[in-house]
């Protein structure tokens, strides 16, 4: 055996452990990152935190904001410079998602289902010309995205969409009903999922470039929710709609692979999201319980309310630190699956946590719109649910684990 130290003394030589970026990012960001982190935070703190219980209130679309984070470079965070993006990396992408949904969960929501259902798709699949037509317009925040998959008989399961796209002569006609389908209202594109296959199962499953509107394309109602109020939730309806034989993107039967590898990485999004919502939470707990009196002292110095914040503190940076490492992973080109369902679950689950907490420690005034405690726990709840449920993160990480066991 060699011994430890001689391992630990050759390793940064030998580009070991402690010199892999992921080592060191883990550990501290890089400054751009810090940068980055920085310009988010002062973005939400002076914008967005302060208009985010008037949006939940009336339910209406932060237009204004959306065109600030344009200005800002955020709505093509991760896209490819040529094509108007501003080229960064997946790390990049969680921290602004971070910071954003800790000023507003809702426009993080609308950010993320922008940058990473909508572009990301592109970035990977579409050809120089789609790019061009469907993603140069979008990079610049004057125009926004959807992702079209759920359906009203499957959400979970995916692979039996139900809606077809068959080609007749140079046009695609689609028809079906998609479900849940957020930016869906102020959307002027959206990568669709059908089946041009049926007997194929979710190899006959293609993804399609819609703009917005299309002729046969109608939007359902706006959903009422109990969270992220602000954006927009309603069914895409497809009667005949037809659009040109060269907006199928990728291979016709890549669709379901396209759809799977679109949730791999917005789930490190949506732990970004659960991150930012957990760290808002703790924020607003500290603040009140140093101003809060009960029995002649501040709340802060109770031993019972200590406690809660340091399970609140542990679960949200373990979270951040496994959403850092599915960023890193995936910015190395490494398989990044299961973390990135861990980062999911454990972000979603410390969200939901810090936000109880959270109302739990302003007593009273954690029950009110008064104060954002309970914004942030119903905000925190869709964290559970979209990008796959917490049962599906379950069985991801579980299947992946069981792979790497060899069985
Ligand atoms: C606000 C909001 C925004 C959304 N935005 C979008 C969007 O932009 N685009 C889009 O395509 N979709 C979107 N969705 C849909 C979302 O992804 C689905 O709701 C989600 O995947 C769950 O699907 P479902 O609602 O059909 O639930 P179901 O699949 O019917 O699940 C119901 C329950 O059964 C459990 N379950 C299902 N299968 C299994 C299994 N194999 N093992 C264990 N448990 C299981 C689930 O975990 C859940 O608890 C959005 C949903 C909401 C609420």
């Amino acid at each position: 055996m060699v011994p430890l130290r001689h391992v630990l003394r050759a390793a940064p030589r030998l580009g070991g452990l402690w010199a892999r970026p992921a080592a060191r990012g883990l550990a501290t960001l890089s400054e751009e990152h810090r940068m980055l982190k920085k310009t988010c935070g002062d973005f939400a703190d002076s914008v967005l935190a302060p208009a985010a219980a008037g949006y939940d209130k009336s339910h209406e679309f932060p237009a204004g904001h959306v065109r600030q984070m344009g200005e800002l470079g955020l709505m093509g965070i991760d896209s490819p410079e040529e094509y108007g993006g501003a080229g960064l990396d997946t790390l990049s992408y969680a921290v602004a998602m971070e910071e954003i949904s800790r000023g507003c969960a809702a426009t993080g929501t609308i950010f993320s289902a922008h940058n990473s259902l909508y572009l990301g798709p592109l970035k990977y699949n579409a050809t120089p010309e789609q790019l061009q037509r469907h993603m140069q317009p979008f990079t610049g925040g004057q125009l926004v995205g959807c992702f079209a998959l759920s359906e009203p008989g499957n959400g979970s399961d995916a692979g039996a969409a139900s809606t077809t796209a068959v080609l007749k002569e140079d046009r695609w006609v689609l028809n079906g009903t998609k479900s849940w389908i957020t930016n869906s209202w102020e959307a002027s594109g959206v990568v669709v999922f059908a089946t041009t296959d049926k007997a194929k199962k979710h190899r006959g499953i293609s993804a399609f470039i819609v703009p917005m509107p299309t002729p046969g394309l109608s939007l359902g109602k706006k959903e009422d929710k109990l969270g992220i109020r602000a954006t927009s939730t309603a069914n895409l309806i497809f009667e005949d709609c037809e659009i040109p034989r060269e907006n199928l993107l990728g291979k016709e039967g890549d669709g379901f692979k396209i759809a799977m590898r679109t949730l791999d990485n917005g789930r490190i999004g949506i732990a970004a999201q659960g991150v930012g919502i957990a760290q808002a939470a703790i924020d607003c707990a500290i603040d009140y319980a140093a101003k809060r009196n009960a029995f002649g002292s501040p709340i802060l110095k109770m031993q019972c309310i200590q406690s809660k914040l340091a399970d609140m503190e542990l679960r949200t940076e373990s979270a951040r630190l496994l959403m850092y490492k599915a960023s890193l992973l995936k910015d190395e080109g490494k398989n990044f699956t299961k973390m990135a369902a861990m980062s999911k679950l454990a972000a979603s689950e410390a969200a939901t946590f810090c936000a109880h907490q959270c109302i739990q420690i302003l007593g009273g005034m954690g029950y009110v719109s008064d104060m954002p405690a309970e914004r942030l726990y119903r905000d925190a709840r869709i964290t559970e649910i979209y990008e796959g449920t917490s049962e599906i993160q379950r069985l991801v990480i579980a299947g992946n684990l069981i792979k790497e066991y060899g069985l």
